[in-house]
């Protein structure tokens, strides 16, 4: 197998502004030899990206990103070929799912009284019935002329370190490892070097994860400087963690394309060599 793969992209099917089958095409389209449908806290989108990558012609690659929390901080963990009936898991991602409609509720309030006037049901409707993200919120503020754009919204209100953010409690990134490697899949650490992050998610956190069994580390996420790269390159090797490379495509929501930054066919041989489930779910 030859080529590489795009192992982090997003889909309507949570805050992208793609369908998963348009991700298929623009994975082929960029000569991809596959890719990754890494929607937030669900797997709804794997059905329709596995027909569209096979009718593509590029291999598709089952995963989910689950959100975590640490000291109200943001830890996103990257979970590939986990079992899509797995109980624990599938209860943990509608919890989730419930903790991020309320939390976008909370957001709603923090953005009133700040003066900036949108409705929960303005916020819902950008989400169409896909796990609500801030992106969702950002959307709504720039429909009501709240903010010029999208980063707009982020940079002044609901970035993570912004006034109007408010985090998720739901899930500590020790055991969101653990109910991938349960779920019989391969859990990696993404972006560990993107924004504010930083504060959270450190070495003695990589530490604890490698601990509760995580395989892999995101060094070459689009969003990474090449100090970024080095750095956690350098920290997944001494661990002997394999490196994965993404975009973290989320449509027009974001400026990264498919394929910006990927992962190379024979890592990706590692990541199913470590799952449970080697043939069927994969493509
Ligand atoms: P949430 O899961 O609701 O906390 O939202 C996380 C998503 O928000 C990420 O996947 C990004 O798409 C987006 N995001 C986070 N921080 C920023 C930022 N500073 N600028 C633009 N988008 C961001
Ligand atoms: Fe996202
Ligand atoms: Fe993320
Ligand atoms: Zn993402």
């Amino acid at each position: 197998m030859s080529g590489s793969f795009d192992l982090h992209t997003h889909s309507n099917f949570s805050d992208g502004t793609t369908t998963p089958s348009e991700n298929a095409a623009l994975a082929a389209a960029e000569g991809l030899a596959g890719f990754a449908l890494t929607d937030h806290d669900t797997i709804a989108g794997w059905e329709e990206a596995a027909a569209a990558a096979s009718a593509h012609g590029v291999r598709f690659v089952p995963g989910l990103e689950l959100s975590t929390e640490l000291g109200g901080l943001g830890v996103h963990i990257l979970g590939y070929g986990v079992d899509p009936t797995d109980a624990a898991l599938l209860a943990e991602c509608e919890r989730l799912r419930d903790e991020r409609r309320l939390r976008a509720q909370a957001m709603v309030v923090r953005l009133g009284e700040l003066g900036i006037d949108i409705t929960m049901a303005a916020v819902e409707s950008h989400a169409a019935g896909a796990p609500i993200g801030r992106p969702h919120v950002a959307a709504a503020m720039v429909a009501a002329g709240a903010v010029e754009d999208l980063d707009a919204a982020f940079e002044h209100y609901i970035a993570d370190d912004g006034p109007a953010y408010v985090s998720k409690h739901a899930l500590s990134p020790e055991r969101g490892v653990e109910l991938i490697v349960a779920a019989g899949g391969v859990a990696v650490l993404a972006h560990p070097g993107v924004g504010r992050r930083h504060a959270a998610v450190n070495v003695e956190l990589l530490d604890r994860l490698v601990e509760a069994g995580l395989a892999g580390v995101e060094a070459d996420h689009a969003a990474h400087d090449a100090a970024a790269r080095a750095y956690w390159r350098g920290a997944a090797r001494r661990r002997d963690l394999f490196v994965t490379g993404s975009s973290d495509f989320h449509g027009r929501r974001k400026e990264a394309r498919i394929g910006e930054a990927t992962t190379a066919a024979a890592v990706v041989d590692i990541l199913r060599g470590h799952a449970r489930e080697k043939e069927t779910l994969w493509w």
